[in-house]
């Protein structure tokens, strides 16, 4: 289990980053959700070593993350947003390349493991090319198979699917949650999908503080018939972002859906299941639930 504790970091500017986290992350997939800003990469970046916290702890199943710095690069793979890749050199050698800075150096347990993360996943007939010339969602596979390299117990994306195509979207999922069978995968995003449809635990960070934590079904079920819709004209989607019910509006087909928040019935609205968007839209919008 991955223990969070009172973590805060400050940039020189002034700027208050993270705030007192404190989370709870096992094994599985966890969703960390927050907009633009929140502080989900300097978060990241912290857990994966690379960044120093100004106080707070991180402990993996015992082990001081941020004390304990080389142990922890020994059991932690990342995945950064931007993975930057040298030009003209195969996938295949690149890997092995990082191998040996992860401290895989006996020839045969390295070959053997870049061969069977390029299997797992599905680069194996392009080991030979250069990452360089890879789509978007083939690069991004290749960042798991480096962050996998050296049998990691947590695997740390820092949102990983803006960029991709759906199908490359799927693909990626796919491997993620196959991976998240073994080790703890925290993954953060700005994409409400995602967590819904990977994440059996969340949290929504906002201003460098955690707004919630817990199952992206709890959430649901919290403001589950509470959650009201109607096709409005494009000319009354002004008066109804005035009001202190509305959650969002989105387009279908070209015509403004709105959708709002109250216990009781709002004349001319139908009820609607509970999305874990609306929970995220309420919970960053300043509601307490
Ligand atoms: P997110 O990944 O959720 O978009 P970040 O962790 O990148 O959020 O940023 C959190 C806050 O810290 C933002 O206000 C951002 O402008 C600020 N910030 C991030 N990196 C730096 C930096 N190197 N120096 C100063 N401020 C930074």
């Amino acid at each position: 289990m991955l223990e969070i504790r009172d973590l805060s970091k400050s940039y020189p500017n002034g700027v208050k980053a993270l705030q007192g986290i404190h989370l709870d992350i096992h094994q599985g997939m966890f969703g960390l959700l927050g907009p633009n800003g929140a502080g989900k990469s300097t978060f990241m970046k912290i857990l994966a070593t690379l960044l120093e916290a100004d106080s707070g702890t991180v402990r993996l199943n015992g082990l001081d993350m941020l004390r304990e710095k080389q142990k922890a690069k020994r059991v932690l793979g990342y995945l950064p947003q931007e993975f930057g890749v040298y030009k003209n050199i195969s996938a295949e050698n690149l890997l092995s390349h990082i191998a040996i800075l992860k401290g895989i150096t006996p020839r045969g347990e390295r070959k053997e493991a870049v061969e069977s993360l390029l299997v797992q996943t599905n680069l194996f007939e392009k080991k030979g090319k250069a990452v360089s010339t890879f789509s978007g969602g083939m690069r991004q596979r290749f960042g798991i198979a480096q962050a996998l390299l050296g049998n990691p117990k947590l695997i740390i994306v820092d949102e990983p699917t803006s960029g991709l195509d759906p199908a490359e979207r799927n693909r990626f999922y796919d491997l993620l949650s196959e991976i998240s069978e073994r080790v703890i995968v925290i993954l953060s995003t700005h994409i409400v999908e995602d967590v819904k449809e990977l994440c059996n635990r969340m949290a929504i960070i906002k201003q460098g503080k955690i707004l919630y934590q817990g199952a992206p079904k709890a959430a649901i079920s919290r403001i589950e018939g509470t959650i009201w819709k109607k096709n409005i004209g494009k000319e009354e989607l002004i008066s109804y972002k005035k009001s202190p019910h509305m959650i969002s509006f989105r387009y279908l087909g070209g015509e403004p859906v709105i959708r709002m928040h109250a216990r009781e019935s709002i004349s001319g609205f139908e009820p609607v299941p509970a999305e874990l968007e609306d929970f995220y839209f309420l919970k960053i919008n300043g509601n307490s639930l």
